[in-house]
């Protein structure tokens, strides 16, 4: 219980005035000190919705642990426990990789046009307007050229919160002038996706951005620059049918979802069983779809070293002829 016998004046003033705030509060009962005194356990749902303050603590899905957002946010938005690794936005992804205050951006007031006037539950045009307000962008890509460790280097990142990162004619657009502006400029190339495909909004205006940012992908091979594709949680459908699959090294992040159709919609057409981790970026790797799964936090590192071995050699082999 407190120590109301070892009061001194100023002990006393806060009870008063405690008493003056919550007169009615009658003593508590024998054995609710220690729940009072209890720190709210992490991981236990029980004191969660009343001891901590919504907005302040993420929940893993993984392992449950109640996470700090601020260590969260510290972490790369990385399960310190489990090494989940959630969602991350564009410009966080870019600041995590790029030198301060090298990256320059390109198009960024690109913005998409509702060429079909596309009517649904809500209209394309405002779907778009509440999308660019709620996330700060344009549209859901961000291009520019920047330093990673003193490689200068034409980095493009979708961001999955601008309406399922889907690649529509901005998307596709401004991926291929960044990939063209590689091309001229002589520099690697590097696009993370995070993306559910091509944006129906736009209809077939999408799809044709497919084969234009895998056009300008093949000219970029031609000049022997090296383009590392980097598939994140969830990479699907026209995205992975098209750039994201051409890259000369294709990474991906721990646990990242990537396939053309989801595994339902396999699932339901061949009427098959599938695989346990069916489209996990492990499963991928171990099937030669991808290179290498490297975790968020070392990404930095690991691209720089692979930028490092890939220039190095297309140098010799251009020498070559
Ligand atoms: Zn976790």
């Amino acid at each position: 219980m407190l120590h109301l016998n070892m009061a001194t004046t100023t002990f006393s003033k806060k009870i008063l005035g405690l008493e003056t705030v919550e007169p009615a509060v009658t003593p508590p009962p024998a054995g609710a000190e220690a729940a009072f005194n209890k720190k709210p356990k992490l991981g236990s749902t029980k004191s969660k919705k009343r001891d901590i303050p919504e907005g302040l603590w993420t929940k893993c899905p993984k392992c449950t642990t109640m996470l700090f957002d601020k260590e969260l946010d510290d972490n790369l938005k990385v399960c310190a426990k489990c090494g989940h690794h959630f969602p991350i936005g564009a410009r966080e992804r870019i600041n995590a990789l790029v030198e301060t205050c090298s990256f320059e951006e390109m198009d960024a007031q690109m913005t998409s046009v509702d060429v079909l006037k596309f009517t649904g539950v809500a209209a394309y045009a405002d779907k778009l307007a509440g999308h660019q307000k709620s996330t700060g962008l344009k549209d859901a890509v961000i291009t520019g050229v920047g330093k990673i460790d003193g490689h200068r280097v034409a980095l493009g990142v979708i961001d999955f919160n601008f309406l399922g990162g889907s690649m529509g004619s901005v998307v596709g657009e401004k991926l291929t002038r960044l990939i063209e502006a590689a091309t001229e400029k002589g520099l690697p190339l590097i696009i993370i996706s995070a993306s559910g495909g091509a944006r129906m909004y736009e209809g077939m205006f999408s799809l044709m951005q497919m084969a234009k940012t895998c056009g300008a992908a093949a000219y970029h091979a031609k000049a022997r620059l090296p383009y590392l594709s980097i598939l994140t949680d969830p990479t699907y459908a026209g995205v992975m049918a098209s750039y994201a699959s051409v890259g000369d090294l294709i990474l991906a992040e721990p646990g990242a979802m990537i396939g053309f159709a989801g595994p339902r919609v396999i699932k339901d057409t061949t009427q098959v069983e599938l695989p346990p981790g069916f489209q996990t970026a492990e499963f991928l790797l171990d099937h030669g779809l991808i290179d290498a799964i490297v975790p968020r936090k070392e990404m930095k590192e690991r691209v720089s070293h692979y930028l490092e071995h890939m220039t190095e050699r297309m140098k010799k082999v251009a020498s070559l002829g």
